[in-house]
């Protein structure tokens, strides 16, 4: 019987034999101690499983792993360095030189940078699409090369809702994946392997970890997307020659695409986290389930203050019945849309920046998703470069405030809010 989410979040993972630890131990060693060479000679040739060498597996981080590929539904997981680290490797694990990708053009601004500047300098190339770009405009998207669609459940910070149906559709007649950055939902409320996606990526760093101590990226594999029959993989299904003619899809089935991420590109670019930091993501985890459901239902109390308030202009947030994604949201994200919105105050950037400097529970951060109510203006701090016709055309008015709803009482946020917002 599969267990639910809420007991996943709790148990999965670290499952202690008679005697051992009962909270999930930190594995701080680079390295691991074998009887034989021959044993540790299967372990290279991918022969047996086991650990040894921290960059490319450790006993911390494997334990979050699972809970993580238990939570997705996946055959298996990847922790990473960073967010950063999990969309570079999830692509890379696809695209060679001379290929080509499809991306929403709604998405976190370092994967934008990612894509559209370092990843094009390595010779692959993207195209970013309107996120709600018909049937027909996405088709046209498609080159002979291209090799996958990536796009983000809720964009941060644009908060716009991934067309799961439409994105995995087109991915899927074409032959190629769906990959879809899952951070802000995270499973307990989507889980994007039950609408069409195939690979999962993250940044644990946002609510996963839930308390902004610790960076990390997970990848997370469905196991579904058949490799051979797609014929436009040849990474994963002729031999590796760095693995002396190992072959992905033949050795590892349906974990071929997380098996070569590791032994291949982790092994390669090294972007492994620290035990440390997966012991917190695990630790972060244990509560996710609550910290979910609160995060949601204080979002939606302040969105429906802000969206009557009369020194508020417009409010952003998936979650409210007038939202222009109210129907994907009832399809995808029926229990909640996580706690980040955004809005924007009468009176301009003086206005926004009248109200930053007038809060008292709320903090200025550069961050979004955790346990603190925090607020961003990024009018005068990510964007403050931008003049207001290059901050239009990015999305971003110069009102805007992006403001991550926390787990305090709702009461007390919403008479912060109040009380800044009555000095603008
Ligand atoms: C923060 C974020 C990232 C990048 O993650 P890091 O852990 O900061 O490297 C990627 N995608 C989304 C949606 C994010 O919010």
């Amino acid at each position: 019987m599969t267990q639910h989410p809420d007991t996943l979040c709790v148990q999965q993972g670290w499952q202690p034999k008679n005697g051992e630890p009962r909270v999930l131990p930190i594995c701080q060693s680079t390295t691991y101690k074998y009887d034989s060479s021959e044993h540790v000679g299967d372990l290279f040739d991918l022969k047996v499983p086991g650990h040894f060498y921290t960059r490319l597996s450790n006993p911390t981080a494997e334990a979050v792993e699972k809970k993580m590929a238990a939570l997705e539904g996946g055959v298996g997981a990847l922790m990473t360095s960073s967010g950063q680290a999990a969309s570079l490797i999830a692509i890379l694990n696809l695209c060679n030189s001379g290929d080509h990708f499809i991306a929403s053009g709604s998405l976190y601004g370092g994967t934008t940078n990612l894509f559209d500047v370092t990843l094009k300098k390595l010779g692959i190339g993207v195209t970013f699409v309107d996120p709600y770009a018909t049937a027909a405009e996405l088709q046209s998207a498609f080159k002979p090369n291209t090799r996958a669609v990536f796009g983000e459940t809720i964009a941060n910070p644009a908060l716009t809702v991934l067309d799961f149906e439409k994105f995995s559709r087109a991915a899927h007649a074409h032959k190629v994946p769906l990959i879809v950055d899952n951070t802000f939902p995270t499973p307990i409320l989507c889980r994007p392997f039950e609408f069409g996606a195939d690979i999962v990526t993250y940044s644990t760093s946002k609510y996963l970890d839930g308390h902004a101590v610790s960076l990390g990226g997970m990848i997370v594999d469905s196991g579904r997307f058949d490799w051979k029959a797609s014929g436009k993989f040849p990474g994963l299904t002729e031999p590796d020659p760095s693995y002396h003619g190992l072959v992905y899809t033949e050795a590892f089935g349906d974990a071929a695409f997380i098996v070569k991420a590791r032994a291949q590109l982790m092994r390669d670019l090294g972007c492994a986290p620290a035990p440390m930091n997966a012991f917190l993501l695990n630790l972060g985890m244990e509560t996710l389930h609550l910290r979910m459901e609160r995060h949601c239902r204080n979002a939606e109390a302040v969105a429906a203050f802000l969206e009557k308030h009369p020194a508020v202009a417009w409010v952003n947030y998936p979650g409210l019945p007038s939202s222009r994604d109210a129907a994907l949201v009832r399809k995808y994200l029926p229990h909640g849309t996580a706690g980040v919105i955004s809005f924007g105050a009468k009176g301009g950037r003086q206005a926004a920046v009248r109200f930053m400097d007038s809060l008292k529970l709320a903090a200025i951060v550069v961050h979004v998703a955790d346990a603190r109510t925090g607020v961003l203006h990024p009018a005068s701090t990510t964007h403050r470069q931008l003049t207001d016709e290059q901050l239009a055309a990015a999305g971003i008015s110069p009102e805007l405030v992006r403001l991550s709803v926390g787990i305090e009482h709702p009461d007390d946020i919403i008479a912060d809010l109040d009380q800044a917002l009555s000095k603008t």
